[in-house]
């Protein structure tokens, strides 16, 4: 509970620091965690409290708390050259060898990166690419952004128009021109009596209509996470990627993957869209990409479009973008480092190894007839509580059970994350089995805690 004490933390976090994302009658009655260091998959509090973080931060730090060579490959580089822009014909060796890895590491044969230093500035970069390529190529009616419900895309003007959450409307947003599909959640969307396949050419429907009505030509891009992340943890129907991607194809229209989150291993395979199959025309990175040592972004262009936006950018002699720290070379230093890390010191092997075990906990655990599903792909998962199981009915959203069961979690040494209705599990890929048994007992407690408590 809060400590009262006008010189806690808590009370200093409150009075300097204003919280965004953060329930703030949790904050009142709890008061904020305040953080002094992490060892492995653990953090540690002001108080000398110890929590397990199944949520590897913010999904990022897969690699835990302390890894030793990425806070070396920081302080090697921070010694050797600290800090540069990207722009004028200038950029660091180290930003130079991290884009051929990237291109090396992803999907394509060949292709061009651009950095940013978050995942909402890398996709309100690659907006302002479509937008350019538009005006560039006679087009510049080209604008409109489709994304879908539940997708979460940041919080930038643009990436908080095209993420498909409610609480956006108290900016105002979206802005014109962000059209947002339905939810591919077969479990929630899907019709009384659908197949998931049947559910599947539905959205796939609902595509074509969208851009019949709005006219292919008026379209810029689709975006759309592999696996949906903020939103509540949510893979795509069966079949998903494989009935949208030629819809988008024939209209020309490029299909962005959002592997904020998925990228770098986290459902199984280096990039969700090899999990699911499907080739995109360029790939958003941030996050896992420096393992959350550093704020780095990046636009990882396929073949096509590198040389569209080459082209386009030649004929007026420069693409008018860039931030001040974009490819940054302690960023970049550490993200060749993170790479390293995730490919060559087990970490994705770790993934596939743990995800058997990660996935029959979860089906343990949605037997609670409180839970109406669980659902995720290789080590990032959600739990969703219900009131009813048959009839899916929610819990009235004032007895805020997901936060209840993420707080009662904290309490206990376990940081999860609670979205929605659902709690959501993301571990490091640096988790151990005994770690994920902890991990597990803690939750099963805090459910049961709960549920007594409401059902
Ligand atoms: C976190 C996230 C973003 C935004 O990244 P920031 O670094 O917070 O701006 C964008 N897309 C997805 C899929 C994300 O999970």
């Amino acid at each position: 509970m809060r400590d009262e004490n006008p010189n806690s933390w808590e009370a200093r976090a409150d009075t300097n620091t204003f919280y965004g994302f953060t329930d703030l009658p949790s904050i009142k009655e709890r008061g904020t965690v305040v953080l002094t260091h992490g060892e492995g998959p653990y953090v540690f509090d002001v108080h000398g409290r110890r929590y397990l973080d199944a949520n590897s931060g913010l999904w990022n730090m897969v690699a835990g708390f302390d890894h030793a060579g990425l806070a070396e490959a920081a302080k090697a580089q921070y010694d050797r050259f600290p800090g540069y822009h990207a722009f004028f014909g200038r950029m660091s060796d180290q930003t130079v060898m991290l884009s051929e890895k990237l291109v090396e590491v992803s999907p394509y044969e060949r292709g061009k990166v651009f950095y940013t230093n978050s995942g909402s500035e890398a996709n309100d970069t690659m907006v302002k690419m479509l937008w350019f390529l538009g005006g560039a190529e006679g087009q510049p009616q080209r604008r409109k952004i489709i994304t879908r419900k539940n997708g979460y895309h940041g919080v930038t003007v643009v990436s908080a128009s095209m993420t498909g959450k409610p609480y956006n409307s108290v900016f105002g947003l979206p802005l014109d021109g962000f059209i947002h599909l339905t939810c591919p959640h077969y479990w929630r969307e899907g019709l009384e009596g659908e197949t998931e396949a049947e559910f599947t050419k539905r959205m796939a429907q609902e595509l074509e209509d969208v851009i019949a009505r709005e006219g292919a030509d008026t379209i810029a891009g689709f975006f759309a996470e592999p696996v949906m992340g903020a939103g509540g943890v949510i893979p795509p129907s069966e079949g998903y990627f494989q009935a949208i991607a030629p819809i988008l194809k024939k209209h020309g229209i490029p299909l962005v993957a959002d592997e904020v989150i998925c990228g770098f291993g986290r459902t199984g395979e280096l990039w969700g869209c090899q999990t699911y199959d499907f080739m995109p025309d360029a790939i958003i990175s941030s996050k896992n990409l420096t393992a959350g040592y550093f704020p780095m972004g990046a636009v990882i262009l396929g073949p096509e479009l590198s040389d569209r936006l080459q082209a386009a950018s030649e004929a007026i002699e420069e693409f008018p973008h860039g931030f001040t720290a974009s490819g940054h070379p302690v960023g970049s230093a550490i993200a060749l480092k993170a790479i390293d890390v995730i490919l060559n010191e087990g970490l994705l092997e770790n993934v596939r190894a743990l995800t058997p075990k990660f996935e029959a906990n979860m089906a343990r655990l949605a037997e609670n007839p409180n839970i109406g599903e669980w659902r995720g792909k290789g080590l990032m998962g959600a739990l969703e509580a219900v009131k009813d199981k048959d009839t899916k009915t929610p819990f009235d959203s004032s007895l805020s059970v997901s936060e209840r069961i993420a707080n009662t979690c904290t309490d206990h040494g376990l940081i999860c994350r609670p979205l929605g209705q659902s709690v959501v599990l993301c571990p490091p890929f640096i988790m151990t089995e005994p770690q994920m048994d902890e991990m597990f007992e803690k939750l099963e407690a805090a459910l049961k805690k709960v549920f007594a408590e409401v059902a």
